[in-house]
């Protein structure tokens, strides 16, 4: 097989910054080293050394270079580190060394991971943990992830396809052995469909978790829903203290949802600020409104806000919270909560409610699943598991379905299939990971 490239990519965000680092993975990391620094460094120390072009022997930096020789490395591959002064000009000059070096080019995103997944240094929920530990925006998110990137997820799956081979192997062994008169093969089969039947139960209580793992990575979806000119846009800006939306007195100007993320108590939630609801003429407006319904039904929570100057119209829309607003125009008796975006009366307790709202959806407890791809493999082992304690005609097919059960439980460890699962994931990586 022919060697892997040996790839870099910058560890380090872009722009101007006092330190840029430049992160390799693959086989000529030592040779490269070398032809740079002047000889490779001792291993897994930071090295100042004189950085030069080894075509030109131009000076390109005066920089700190660590030599990481694999297979105890993030990659289980031969690594280097370049901490390079932050200019554009220094890391533009290396990476230009880097690029004219033979067997060495730049990395895609989340290629480093990948390598580290084929190399078995990571499970692949693991490495699902570092996207998302990368992506979390707040403290419950970060706490999730960190306990994905932990093994949480990847030891529970392992342990039950563990148990789901053991039952397959019990089931093969019945097989075999069916001719033959010394094993009770009644007896066998009830103790194994007994332990699929424990492994099903089990696995379908985790999947009973109203999607909290993949909600809290999504964010809790607040739609602020109403007429046109109920105080939406402004609302909006006032709860997020951000000019997010545009306000104005010309009723329909939100003609799409905006969304402005919150940190509330460490949760992640999503304000969408929507079209008003109204009879339109304008097939633009109209299409924002078709959106807005769209976004009332998918949202985890919906604020119906009437201004306590205007009548309330009974929208019949999904239930939520109801939020009257410019409280400070009239005397307070408008239904729910009473705001004012104006003068901020209420705005806490609205904050509260949206607080005590997202935290009983994402709250309650860790959850294991986190992703779609992982409740989908997990109900196609339980579907299999269902067949098995149904008890098919034949032991063949008994077996079969075990067999389809490991497989599902496979995916989710990245046992199977993970080449495809693996471009998937990584497409959604920064480069450098
Ligand atoms: P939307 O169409 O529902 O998004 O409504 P906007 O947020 O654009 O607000 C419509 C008008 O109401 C604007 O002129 C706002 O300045 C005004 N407005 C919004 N909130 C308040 C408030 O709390 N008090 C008062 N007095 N006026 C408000």
């Amino acid at each position: 097989m022919a060697s892997p490239s040996t790839l870099f990519a910058p560890a380090s965000g872009f722009g101007r910054a006092a330190i840029a680092v430049i992160r390799l993975t693959g086989p000529v990391c030592e040779p490269l080293l070398a032809a740079l620094a002047g000889a490779c460094p001792p291993p897994r120390r930071l090295s100042l050394r004189t950085l030069r072009d080894p075509q030109t022997g131009e000076v390109l930096d005066r920089a700190l270079v660590a030599w990481l020789p694999g297979p105890a490395t993030y990659t289980g591959e031969d690594m280097a580190e370049l901490h390079l002064h932050g200019g554009l000009a220094v890391r533009a000059g290396v990476i230009r060394a880097l690029c004219a070096f033979p067997g060495c080019r730049a990395a895609e995103p989340g290629a480093f991971t990948r390598r580290a997944v084929f190399n078995g240094r990571l499970g692949l929920t693991e490495a699902e943990g570092i996207g998302d530990l990368i992506d979390a925006e707040t403290e419950a998110q970060r706490r999730q992830a960190l306990r994905q990137l932990d093994g949480a997820l990847g030891r529970q799956v392992a342990a039950w396809r563990a148990r789901a081979i053991a039952c397959l192997a019990g089931a093969e062994a019945a097989l075999d052995f069916s001719d033959e008169g010394d094993v009770d093969e009644a007896g066998l089969d009830a103790a194994l469909i007994g332990k699929a039947a424990d492994l099903r139960d089990e696995i379908s209580a985790a999947l009973r978790d109203d999607r909290r793992g993949e909600r809290l990575r999504e964010g809790f979806h607040v739609v602020l829903a109403g007429p046109p000119n109920a105080g939406k846009s402004t609302l909006l800006n006032a709860l997020s203290r951000r000019e997010a939306a545009i306000v104005s007195d010309v009723p329909g100007t939100t003609r799409d949802a905006i969304e402005v993320r919150c940190d509330l108590g460490g949760l992640p939630v999503i304000l969408v600020d929507t079209a008003g609801l109204r009879e339109t003429e304008d097939c633009v407006e109209a299409e924002g409104i078709r959106r807005t319904r769209a976004r009332m039904a998918s949202a985890d929570l919906v604020l119906h806000l009437s201004a306590a100057d205007a009548p309330a119209s009974a929208d019949p829309g999904p239930p939520g919270l109801a939020v009257t607003t410019k409280a400070d125009l009239a005397e307070p008796g408008g239904p729910g909560l009473s705001v004012s975006a104006l003068t901020g009366q209420g705005l806490d307790r609205l904050l509260d409610a949206i607080e005590a709202a997202a935290r009983g959806a994402l709250g309650g407890g860790d959850a294991l699943i986190t992703r779609e791809r992982h409740r989908a493999a997990l109900a196609r082992c339980v579907e299999s598991l269902d067949r098995v304690v149904a008890g098919a005609p034949l032991p063949e097919l008994v077996a079969e379905d075990l067999r389809l059960a490991v497989r599902a439980l496979g995916e989710v460890g990245g046992h199977v299939g993970v080449e495809e699962m693996l471009d998937r994931l990584f497409s959604g990586f920064c480069i450098g990971k």
